[in-house]
């Protein structure tokens, strides 16, 4: 089942980044997906299904402005 993922929404990873933040936010989707740590502000492209594998959460863009 493929997720839904929209530019602007939250990913919550198993993995943390190296500066120890696990939330990223979607820039960019397609076949490789282009996220940034909320960390230390770094961008990372990753083809789509290691990111899907990598998701502990969603939280959608909607939800977070509400
Ligand atoms: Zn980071």
């Amino acid at each position: 089942m493929p997720m839904k993922l929209e530019v602007g929404d939250i990913v919550d990873l198993k993995k943390q980044h190296p500066c120890g933040n696990k939330r990223f936010e979607i820039l960019r989707t397609g076949a490789d997906f282009r996220i940034k740590c909320l960390g230390c502000e770094k961008q990372i492209w990753l083809p789509r299904p290691v990111l899907e594998k990598r998701i502990r959460k969603v939280t959608k863009k909607e939800d977070n402005q509400s």
